[in-house]
């Protein structure tokens, strides 16, 4: 049975697809193409890069039906990485696309654990991020963390302003 999956994706180098704004249009086509039905699509956020120096990233969540496992989708993810144009570099490095699966149903996977690699589910940082909460509240405030047991509309009231004013809505 399908499964409701969450995606931050974001986007601060241009890449094989085009501009960071192409790059994010296509990935939702390119995520539909593979099978996954699309139930909603965030507007798309412009954030300063968490490392210092980076170019601006654009951001957005959407909402997608998948039959496929979490490990599974997780490789499709990183291959449609790789053919936007994203080469291996170090973690946080600037990219051409970066795919963040949020969460899947409503599964904890390896939470809170955080090793390194270790597919977890909802992302480790996802609660802590408002460039990705801020997008989610606009398709699924109620959305329920299930490892915390808090809505997303509350994480994100819970931030620390500096990070929501950072962002700009396109
Ligand atoms: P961050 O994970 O802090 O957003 P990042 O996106 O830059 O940083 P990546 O280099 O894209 O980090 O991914 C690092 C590893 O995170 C990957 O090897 C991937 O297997 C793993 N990972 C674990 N959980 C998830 C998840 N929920 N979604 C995407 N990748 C995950
Ligand atoms: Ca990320
Ligand atoms: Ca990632």
């Amino acid at each position: 049975m399908a499964k409701a999956t969450l995606l931050a994706l974001g986007s601060n180098l241009p890449g094989l697809w085009g501009t960071p704004q192409e790059t994010l249009a296509r990935t939702v086509v390119e995520i539909e193409r593979l099978g996954c039905g699309i139930v909603s699509t965030s507007p798309t956020y412009e954030s300063a890069s968490l490392s210092a120096g980076q170019p601006n990233y654009l951001n957005l969540v959407l909402a997608c039906h998948t039959g496929m496992a979490p490990a599974q989708f997780l490789r499709m993810a990183k291959t449609i990485e790789r053919r936007a144009g994203r080469r291996p570099r170090t973690k946080w490095s600037a990219r051409a696309l970066d795919i963040d699966i949020i969460m899947t149903g409503s599964q904890c996977l390896n939470w809170p654990r955080r090793g390194c690699g270790t597919l977890t589910l909802p992302h480790p940082e996802s609660h802590t991020r408002a460039f990705v909460l801020r997008p989610l509240c606009d398709i699924a405030p109620h959305w329920y963390h299930p490892g915390l047991h808090v809505a997303a509309n509350t994480l994100l009231r819970r931030l620390p302003l500096q990070s929501k004013r950072s962002l700009r809505r396109m």
